[in-house]
């Protein structure tokens, strides 16, 4: 029998899992013993391609990318200030995975000395809407078309849940920070309460059919210590936005790891 790798480890210790298995699935769950990811070993990449092109970018201008922006610009609001306590004078920033650019919009509206906009977003409508509201920018569809070596700070925020070889492309950004630069990244957590009460109905997580990668703190820690980050910091922050009460929950949610996203910044 062909042995499966771990993509995050690269430990062969890893078993069939079943609990995410459900009418219709298009893939093959793997769970890791040493690390205890979960990725997808095998998947219909027709399938694949299916639910990027209907659930993601219809078009260019398509008014989803405005709304996802406008749902989305507190949690990114908070995450700058975050980002901006770990470094405040960077010059560069590279988004991997920049999808609606509306990151990217909030940051430069709190980073003065951020001149440098690097993207990188492989689907063709969500490319061409970022060349057009970052017309300075460099807009690639892969990492490789990027030349640059020196960034001060790359983010890839829900992104690494979709790719097939995470470790590879951690280990690319890192290359890419200087000495001092920071990743910033965010993923869906597999351990979130949602994920715990939905289960196989949980649209951020398991069903999504794009998603291939299922990490928790235990997992993400070991892909990012094994690409080479030396200092790695979950952000578990008092939300800036919104109702008090909620905030308050969200609060607790992110300091016992239950929240829906982990997110981490680290440094070489
Ligand atoms: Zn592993």
């Amino acid at each position: 029998m062909e042995q499966i790798l771990c993509p995050i480890c690269g430990s062969a210790e890893t078993v069939i899992f079943k609990k995410f298995d459900s009418a219709n699935e298009h893939r093959t769950f793997q769970k890791c013993t040493a690390c205890s990811h979960i990725f997808a070993s095998n998947f219909s990449p027709e399938v694949l391609e299916e639910n990027y092109s209907k659930g993601y970018y219809p078009s260019p201008d398509s008014a989803k990318i405005t709304q996802w922006i406008s749902i989305n610009r507190h949690i990114w609001q908070d995450l700058c200030r975050d980002i901006l306590k770990f470094q405040n004078n960077g010059k560069s920033i590279l988004d991997f995975g920049a999808g609606t650019g509306g990151f990217l919009e909030s940051f430069l509206e709190v980073s003065p000395y951020t001149k440098e906009i690097y993207a990188v977003e492989n689907a063709k409508n969500a490319k061409i809407n970022l060349q057009n509201r970052f017309p300075s920018g460099k807009i690639y569809s892969t990492l490789e078309e990027c030349s640059k070596y020196d960034f001060d700070c790359i983010v890839s925020l829900q992104c690494f849940e979709h790719l097939d070889e995470p470790s590879a492309i951690c280990k690319n950004l890192y290359d890419r920070l200087s000495d001092d630069g920071i990743l910033v990244i965010t993923v869906p957590n597999r351990y979130s309460l949602r994920t715990l009460l939905l289960k196989q109905r949980d649209v951020f997580n398991i069903a999504n059919p794009t998603h291939l990668q299922f990490f928790n703190i235990k997992s993400l820690t070991a892909m990012l210590r094994r690409c080479g980050f030396k200092k790695i910091c979950r952000l578990a922050s008092f939300p800036q936005n919104g109702n008090f009460h909620k905030r308050i929950i969200t609060f607790i949610m992110r300091k016992f790891a239950i929240s829906s996203e982990l997110r981490f910044i680290c440094r070489k």
